[in-house]
């Protein structure tokens, strides 16, 4: 019996995402939770003929522990969006609150899910998560999707977000492809800033919410057939580096303990860690530089506010 959790559930991304679980063969019981109109979209989704059984569950008499009890796996799209007038930093200090409640209740009730992050800005989300599972004691390996080509793959590393997103088109596969110079800056660009892409097509009407659904139950579906058994499946996972085999050289090279590789997945998770950083280009070397500047700020911050969170 495989049960998923869905945190944030009623929201852009959580809805198409619940639709795709609720499809996923893998999954027997599909609790979705929300702090809004989760009974609906969970009466909605019942009308769909497929296996997974699927509950609603509110804040009210504890919702939270009930929806989580027990999991196997809990994937976390909950947050707000930014609203006119409000900062970055605003928006930090509400969805880190956010997932650092969320994961205590994880830890307390599903000490053995798996936690799959999506909250932005995941630089910072995914070290508090993790913090709060090391405080508590079920830490193993914490773990963000990302989404990749579906027929060519190019591993990308480092961060979510602008400039600590690193392409790694030289080594792109299938192989003997390669990028022409005139070409680069500007790919690496839209790889980067991919997200503004969709903000600005949606003009005022959202985000990217579909493509990153489906990219958070690709991800999932991996997690859930490596914990079956299934071999060979890596996927680009931003990472507590330290805790996966393998990663400890690679924080230390980076000077960054949470840091996006190709990361193979088996029964316990995050398994091993590729280090892809010895055969890089000059050019991917400067991006990489441009990467963990950044990033380790991002990750300073999470790890911050995990251990001193405002007080309201
Ligand atoms: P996105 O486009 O990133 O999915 P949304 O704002 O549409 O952003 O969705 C975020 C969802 O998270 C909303 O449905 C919101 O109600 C939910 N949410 C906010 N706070 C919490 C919380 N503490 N627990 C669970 N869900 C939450």
């Amino acid at each position: 019996m495989v049960k998923a959790v869905i945190a944030g559930a009623s929201g852009g991304i959580g809805q198409p995402l619940s639709l795709l679980m609720k499809l996923c063969p893998l999954v027997d019981e599909l609790a979705l939770y929300d702090v809004v109109n989760t009974p609906g979209v969970a009466a909605d989704l019942s009308h769909i003929s497929s296996t997974a059984k699927i509950t609603g569950y509110l804040p009210k008499d504890d919702g939270g522990k009930a929806a989580m009890k027990d999991a196997d796996i809990i994937i976390i799209p909950a947050g707000i969006p930014r609203k006119p007038g409000m900062t970055r930093d605003d928006l930090f200090k509400i969805n880190a609150g956010i997932v650092k409640g969320l994961i205590e209740i994880a830890a307390e009730v599903a000490p053995k899910a798996f936690i799959l992050v999506i909250s932005n800005p995941v630089n910072s989300t995914v070290p508090i998560a993790a913090e709060v599972l090391k405080a508590k004691g079920t830490f193993v390996a914490e773990i963000a999707g990302k989404k990749t080509g579906s027929e060519l793959t190019v591993p990308v590393i480092g961060g979510h977000s602008g400039e600590t997103i690193v392409p790694l088109f030289s080594q792109i596969s299938p192989s003997g492809i390669s990028i022409p110079d005139d070409k680069y800056d500007a790919l690496v660009n839209r790889v980067q800033f991919g997200g503004d892409e969709v903000v600005k097509a949606k003009d005022g009407a959202g985000s990217a919410t579909l493509s990153m659904a489906y990219a958070g139950y690709r991800f999932a579906e991996k997690v859930l057939k490596a914990a079956k058994g299934e071999k060979g499946l890596v996927e680009p996972s931003f990472v507590y580096l330290p805790g996966v085999p393998g990663g400890k050289e690679i924080a230390e090279k980076t000077g960054c303990d949470f840091f996006s590789v190709p990361i193979e997945l088996g029964p316990n998770g995050a398994e091993k860690a590729t280090n892809v950083l010895g055969s890089i280009t000059e050019k991917e070397k400067k991006l990489l530089d441009a990467c963990t500047t950044g990033l380790k700020d991002n990750i300073t911050k999470g790890v911050t506010f995990a251990h001193n969170p405002p007080q309201k």
